[in-house]
């Protein structure tokens, strides 16, 4: 796995950030997938081009509208980007020409040492090309001209940052297979650095801090059970950010960018709030991205507690999101160090599943078994007839399941043999991608 590049557009209000953003999503194939954001509509995406993947981040928000003035909040906002970033698109806007702010945010970029390119915008033909020489006295020694609106010399730009991007050695390096990655997730205020610093003190075997290894977080190395495990706390940074509006723009960016470097999601939940609309959409997002999943309800001290409160709070999490019934679900508080033992355990088990390879005899003997206690329905007309299976993949694992009409496989047979394969193989807390293949 090597981590993915995040290339930023920066720019002054109204360069055309996210008229080129847009452009870019929409260009055919260049799509691989696609994260609502909560404060912007859109404002980070994978992009693919000529076999690189990259995200791509419209930092639209962090400089407000109609302001002219950089100041300090702004730089601090400007600096968190950067800090993110692997490479910076400086959009300008060729029609208004070279503007004071244009120079200082040149200025900021430059004293963050990122890769940039100078993206000159608005050049909407081939006659409006003089228009960029002005720019030129930035002094980026790469640049393009294009225009986002028209859609003119995208694919040339995009080729300029997948070479950049192949040329930065940093980033090819892979992720090292022997360690456990594990991301901290949650809601702002659920607990995730309490119980980081839980989980830090608790154990002697601390090894070391290994300080913004990925950059954007502050990675932290134990040892459990002769494993190294590294937490990765994406609570750290956010605290320093200054302006308000911004912070959740960089919560969703930093947490899908931990999640995309880690193999397991460890989601915190506030015990008092209960299992929130923002905690679905997280859980999802690990699901969604094929990684382990470990679900904490974090402050269980302040819960009032009779019999049974814990297994409510459980079914009523079930109820609203059946799939976690599939993931650990543990409860326990930072504040008194209640059951947080635990997690290093279940971490280790949930990664075990995660990686986990079958035999193909093990998976068909399951898949028969499951077939003969219940065959599949017919589906308009049509015999369905499930053959054999293979496990096609693993971190996560997959399973390719052959029959004749693969499309015609109800939902509901679906979800069946999926909880047979659960239940017989006997893991949990990873996600399990069955694919129905025809034969
Ligand atoms: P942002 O504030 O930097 O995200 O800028 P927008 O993407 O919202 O664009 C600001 C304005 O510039 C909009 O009216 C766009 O239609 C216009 N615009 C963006 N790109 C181009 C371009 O390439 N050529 C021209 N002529 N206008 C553009
Ligand atoms: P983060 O933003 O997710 O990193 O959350 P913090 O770890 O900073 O915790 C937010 C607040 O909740 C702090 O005031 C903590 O002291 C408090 N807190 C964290 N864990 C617990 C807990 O288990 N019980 C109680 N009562 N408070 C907690």
């Amino acid at each position: 796995m090597s981590k993915l590049p995040i290339v930023s557009i920066i720019g002054r209000p109204n360069v055309g950030k996210s008229t080129l953003f847009n452009r870019v999503l929409h260009k055919r194939h260049s799509i691989v997938d696609k994260i609502e954001g909560i404060t912007r509509d859109r404002i980070y995406e994978k992009v693919e081009w000529n076999s690189k993947i990259f995200n791509l981040v419209d930092t639209g928000g962090y400089i407000p509208n109609k302001s002219n003035v950089i100041d300090t909040a702004i730089r601090e906002q400007i600096n968190l980007a950067l800090q993110e970033s692997s490479l910076v698109l400086f959009l300008v806007d060729g029609k208004d020409g070279l503007l004071p702010s244009d120079k200082i945010l040149a200025e900021i970029i430059r004293q963050s040492g990122k890769k940039t390119i100078l993206v000159i915008n608005k050049i909407d033909s081939n006659e409006m090309e003089p228009l960029s020489s002005d720019f030129l006295s930035l002094g980026f020694s790469t640049y393009a001209s294009i225009s986002g609106l028209a859609g003119r010399k995208i694919g040339d730009l995009l080729d300029l940052i997948v070479t950049d991007l192949n040329k930065n050695k940093e980033l090819n390096n892979k992720v090292n297979e022997n360690e456990i990655r594990v991301a901290i997730v949650g809601c702002p205020n659920a607990g995730k650095s309490s119980i980081l610093n839980r989980l830090l003190g608790e154990k002697k075997s601390i090894v070391t801090n290994i300080p913004g290894t990925t950059r954007d977080a502050i990675d932290s190395e134990i040892k459990f059970f002769e494993k190294k495990f590294i937490l990765i706390d994406t609570a750290g940074l956010r605290r320093k950010s200054k302006v308000k509006e911004n912070i959740e723009f960089y919560s969703t960016v930093r947490t899908r960018r931990a999640l995309e470097n880690s193999n397991i999601g460890i989601v915190v939940i506030d015990a008092e709030l209960g299992f929130i609309k923002q905690d679905n959409q997280i859980v999802e997002e690990v699901i969604r991205l094929g990684k382990g999943l470990i679900i904490i309800v974090n402050k269980w001290d302040l819960i009032e507690k009779e019999t049974n409160t814990m297994k409510t709070f459980k079914n009523n999490m079930i109820y609203k999101f059946p799939n976690i019934q599939n993931f650990p679900i543990l409860f326990v508080s930072a504040k008194t160090n209640q059951r947080i033992s635990n997690v290093m355990k279940e971490s280790l088990d949930v990664y075990k599943s995660w990686k986990i390879e079958f035999s193909t005899s093990k998976i068909n003997k399951v898949l028969k078994d499951a077939v003969e206690k219940y065959n599949p329905p017919s589906a308009r007309g049509k015999h369905i007839k499930i053959k054999y299976a293979t496990q096609t993949g693993t971190k996560p694992p997959r399973i390719g399941i052959f029959c004749n009409f693969p499309h015609l496989v109800p939902m509901s047979y679906k979800n069946y043999l999926e909880n047979q394969f659960r239940l017989s193989l006997n893991f949990f807390g990873t996600p399990l991608i069955i694919k129905y293949l025809k034969s």
